[in-house]
Parts: C-alpha cells; sequence; structure tokens
C-alpha cells in the first residue's frame, strides 16, 4: 500500500479529479484538490461547456464503489433508446438493450459536480482549493514543483506527487510532452459543436419523448438532445468546422434559419433562442489525445481526459475517466511506491483508452449516418435476437460498452469486429430477420465467439 503522509495533490476538481480524490482519502491518503474554477456549488451551471452527460453502467460501477452514487441518483433520467428523426418528420424508437436495465442515464454536468464536490467537501482529509489555476510544473528540479495562480498570487507546492485531472487541454500534460518526458498527439477533428436549448412547452412539459436520446441524423453532421430534470433538452448540433456546409458558413441570422429549417424541421420551433445560441455560443472544438506514457517518475501522473481525451460520439468520455480512478484505486492497495503504480496505471489502462478511442470515433458515423439505414436496423435487430439466444457469447458491442463495466473496452472491440463480419454475412441479401439463415450465423457463434466471463475484471 502506498504510504501516507504528504498530501497527494490533484490539479482539476472535474469528474476524474473529484472522484480520485475521494478515492484516495477512503485509503487513507490526504488530498489536496486544485481547481481554477470558482467553487461551482455556489453558482450556477457554467455555460459553453456541453451541459448534460450520458452516464452508463462502468460511470455508476466507479460511482457506486467510491459511495457517492446515491448522492448522484437523484439528478438521473433515464434513456431507454435513440428517436431517430427522419428528415420527413417520423420518428423511430431505437431501445438500447433487450432488458428493462438495460438505459443509460443523463445527468446535468453541474448536478455531478455539485454531488461529487460536496462528497469530497465532507470527507476529512480532502482541502479543496477553488480558484486555483496551474500555470506552471517544474519536473527537471531535485523537488519538482508546480506553480498555482490563487488571485494575485502563485503559491509553490511540491509534487508529492501531483496529478493532473485537468482536462483535455491539460496544462501538466503539455509540461510533460514539452519536457520530453512523453509523446503527446493531439489529433483534432475537422467537425465541432455547439449547444441549443429546448426549452419545455407553456405547461411546463418536455417537447420530445423525454426518456430517449433523440438523433436528427443528416449523414455529414447531425444534432441530438438530452433530457434535462426539469422538462427541457439540450441539443447539440454537430458539423464540419469549414467548408459548404458547416459552422464557418452559419455566418448570419438568415443562414441559420434557413440551415436549421432545411434539416431539422421538426424541432425548429422548438428552439426559440436558435439565432442567438448559434450565433454567440462558442465553438466547442473536439478531438483526441494519445499518449506514450502518463507519467514523470513519481513527480506526476495524468488521468482522466488529460491522459486520454476522446470524441464524445459514444458517450463514454466521462465513463472512461471514472473507471480509470477505480483502476487507480486497485492498484493503491498492491504498490507501494507511486512510480511503480504509474506505470502499472498506464500499462493495464492504455488498451482499453485506445480502444474506446477508436470506437468513440467510429461511433460519430454510426449516429449521424448508419442508423437511420434500413440495413443497419435489421443488423441491430438480429444481433438483438442473437443476444437473447446466445447471452453469454453474443453481446452487441454497443451493449458490451454501455451496460457491461466487466467487459474491457478492448474486448469489446475486438469481439466487436468478429460480431460485425458475422452480421454483415448473416443480413446479406436479406430484409427482414425470417431471411436470416439462423443455423449458420448460430454455428459461427459457437465457433468463433468463446463464452464472456461476467466476473473477469475490466481490465484483464
Ligand atoms: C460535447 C461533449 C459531450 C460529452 N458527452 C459525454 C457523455 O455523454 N458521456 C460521457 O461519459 N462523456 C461525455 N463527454 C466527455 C466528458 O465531458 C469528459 O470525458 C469528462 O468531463 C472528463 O473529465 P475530467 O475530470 O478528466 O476533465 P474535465 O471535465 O475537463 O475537468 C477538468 C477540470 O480541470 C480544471 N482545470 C483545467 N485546467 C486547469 C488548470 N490549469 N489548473 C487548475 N484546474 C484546471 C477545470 O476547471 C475542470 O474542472 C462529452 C464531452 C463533450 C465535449
Amino acid at each position: 500500500m502506498i504510504p501516507g503522509g504528504e498530501p497527494v495533490r490533484i490539479a482539476g476538481a472535474g469528474p476524474s479529479g473529484a472522484l480520485l480524490a475521494i478515492l484516495l482519502q477512503r485509503r487513507g491518503l490526504p488530498v489536496e484538490l486544485y481547481d481554477a474554477r470558482p467553487d461551482p456549488r455556489g453558482g450556477s451551471a457554467e455555460s459553453g461547456r456541453s451541459i448534460n452527460l450520458a452516464l452508463a453502467d462502468r460511470g455508476i460501477h466507479a460511482l457506486r464503489a467510491a459511495g457517492v452514487f446515491a448522492r448522484v441518483a437523484p439528478s438521473l433520467v433515464p434513456m431507454r433508446g435513440r428517436m431517430i428523426h427522419a428528415l420527413d418528420g417520423t420518428t423511430v424508437f431505437q431501445p438500447y438493450g433487450r432488458r428493462a436495465a438495460e438505459v443509460i442515464y443523463s445527468i446535468s454536468r453541474h448536478a455531478l459536480s455539485q454531488s461529487l464536490l460536496a462528497a469530497a467537501a465532507g470527507a476529512p482529509g480532502i482541502a479543496l482549493k477553488f480558484r486555483h489555476s496551474l500555470e506552471h510544473a517544474d519536473l527537471g528540479r531535485r523537488t519538482p514543483a508546480f506553480g498555482a495562480h490563487a488571485g494575485d498570487r502563485v503559491v509553490e507546492v511540491p509534487m508529492r506527487p501531483l496529478i493532473g485531472c485537468d482536462g483535455a487541454g491539460s496544462l501538466l500534460r503539455r509540461r510533460m510532452s514539452d519536457d520530453g518526458l512523453i509523446e503527446a498527439r493531439e489529433v483534432p477533428l475537422d467537425h465541432g459543436y455547439k449547444e441549443l436549448t429546448i426549452p419545455p412547452d407553456a405547461t411546463g412539459a418536455g417537447r420530445l419523448e423525454r426518456e430517449a436520446l433523440h438523433v436528427w441524423p443528416r449523414g455529414e453532421f447531425m444534432l441530438i438532445a438530452l433530457p434535462n430534470g426539469d422538462g427541457s433538452f439540450t441539443a447539440t448540433l454537430f458539423l464540419p468546422v469549414r467548408g459548404p456546409v458547416s459552422f464557418d458558413a452559419l455566418r448570419d441570422g438568415d443562414r441559420i434559419e434557413r440551415f436549421l429549417r432545411t434539416h431539422f424541421a421538426d424541432v425548429v420551433d422548438s428552439m426559440p433562442d436558435r439565432g442567438t445560441e448559434l450565433r454567440d455560443h462558442p465553438l466547442g472544438a473536439l478531438g483526441t489525445v494519445y499518449c506514450s506514457g502518463w507519467h514523470a517518475g513519481a513527480a506526476a501522473a495524468l488521468v482522466g481526459d488529460a491522459a486520454h481525451a476522446i470524441v464524445p460520439f459514444h458517450g463514454q468520455g466521462m465513463n472512461c475517466c471514472l473507471e480509470d480512478c477505480l483502476e487507480f484505486d486497485a492498484l493503491l492497495t498492491r504498490h507501494s511506491s507511486w512510480e511503480t503504480l504509474f506505470a502499472q496505471f498506464f500499462a493495464v489502462r492504455k488498451p482499453h483508452t485506445d480502444a474506446i478511442a477508436t470506437m468513440a470515433l467510429e461511433n460519430y458515423l454510426e449516429m449521424r449516418a448508419r442508423v437511420a439505414d434500413p440495413g443497419f436496423r435489421l443488423q441491430q435487430a438480429l444481433a438483438l435476437e442473437l443476444e437473447r439466444r446466445h447471452p453469454r457469447r453474443f453481446v452487441p458491442r454497443y451493449s458490451m460498452v454501455m451496460f457491461h463495466h466487466e467487459i474491457g473496452y478492448r474486448t469489446a472491440l475486438e469481439r466487436g469486429l468478429v460480431q460485425s463480419r458475422l452480421l454483415s454475412a448473416a443480413t446479406r441479401g436479406a430484409v427482414t430477420l425470417e431471411q436470416v439463415d439462423f443455423e449458420r450465423v448460430e454455428r459461427a457463434i459457437l465457433r468463433e465467439l468463446p463464452p464472456l466471463a461476467w466476473n473477469e475484471a475490466a481490465t484483464q
């Protein structure tokens, strides 16, 4: 077990930093948690960040293990499947899973943050330091230290160690990379996002089916909407940044209105502030971060988005970060030095974070285009039927990722490739499930997909 003593310093009190602080404290390690923002428990939600997030089994499992799920649960809105909105306004509901429990949940980023920070504030041994912005990290010194801006002064603090949970744009990662300690690659996506509000109607009721994640797939781009607890929905438009159909091209009110009416006619009038929101909201950047390592000796390490930010199309970024924290916690009991723990954390976790990065990129195509395709829908229906017949061998990839924390991302990716091949072969030339040669595809399942062990640790 890592010995206690000097506090562990964490930069960034987002989902990763807050949960990690709670888990470290439960192991008897004192923690100082720094964040550049003011304390979110005092104020209203930050604007410009994604307002709500999809929480799934991996995140829930980690929150439960840390003893904080009960605080978060009242803020959850279940989403039982995708509601696909076609161009002509017709809708089709695609359930996420076969079982009633296979749902994901919408949660406001602000509510999650408040719950986690309230739990951290109530825990002895965690000191919260808001308005402390990490501004340098000197890893080359004999006693590595970092500086954090606190108002008009900079406080210098030794790293014993410093854990960077400072998000996708991590300053600590950039320092580690600039100092040649790791190689960090930030791969931007040429699509960005902006958020739009769908308020409740005059009676306070939601304007869309509440327990669904709504998708308007339009080939090269898409709009999605997640429900909020107050009956409103937060819509997110994902669009190329430049080009003929792009944020760049939506320069004035007329073009914005024409674009929305052409592509999203069934919802446009439910977004009364669409013009100003699309013009004034900051354009969110998207991308993937790949690192050759996540630590600098025993002095510093990266956890969460700082180590491996991904694009948001699988709704797994935060879930993956919470799972990181749980894995880190498990390693605490098996290591007596930070350096070996950090090295092992990278070795165990990296194959999984690379796998979810790949699946998240693939899922953009699925959400913006494939969900509208009848061939894809047939494959989805077949996948659910094959899962019913072979629940231990054939679990749809989406379900492995979203509903099975026992199955590592890497396994989901690998088995998903085999399953995708079997589904394509089985549905070739078929229009309905009755036309599928079940005997043949089931023989292939028995041959190619060994049974899954439910109790396997997620990272094995
Ligand atoms: C549009 C969009 C939609 C998303 N949807 C989902 C979803 O549905 N489901 C899901 O699981 N994930 C989703 N994600 C991903 C999710 O938001 C991230 O994976 C998650 O927030 C990462 O948590 P984190 O704590 O590692 O980093 P962050 O949430 O980015 O937190 C970093 C913290 O560090 C602080 N900080 C930054 N710099 C400094 C500094 N220099 N000094 C001190 N503090 C600093 C920040 O103030 C912040 O509090 C989405 C992301 C986007 C962009």
